[in-house]
């Protein structure tokens, strides 16, 4: 996974705007929950974010045909 991933926030958990093109980072212990995390431009407040990949039969299939694909399948960003 990469360490860092630009993602569109709508409707931040910390302010409530919309954000364009937020980078977040990896934590460097995920737990079950969180796997990334980014400070809200607004207040800088962490936005908590979960990255779920596309499991590993699809992603083996996508190689197979040489095209280059997005391993990232969502995003679930926490309310918390
Ligand atoms: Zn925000």
């Amino acid at each position: 996974m990469k360490a860092e991933i630009t993602v569109d926030v709508k409707q931040c958990a910390r302010c409530g705007k919309d954000h364009e093109k937020v980078v977040f980072k990896k934590l460097t212990q995920p737990g079950p929950r969180h796997s990334h995390w980014a400070p809200c431009p607004t207040n800088q407040e962490p936005i908590m974010m979960r990255v779920v990949e596309m499991d590993t039969a699809q992603t083996k299939a996508d190689s197979t045909t040489g095209a280059e694909r997005l391993e990232i399948k969502s995003f679930v960003f926490s309310k918390e």
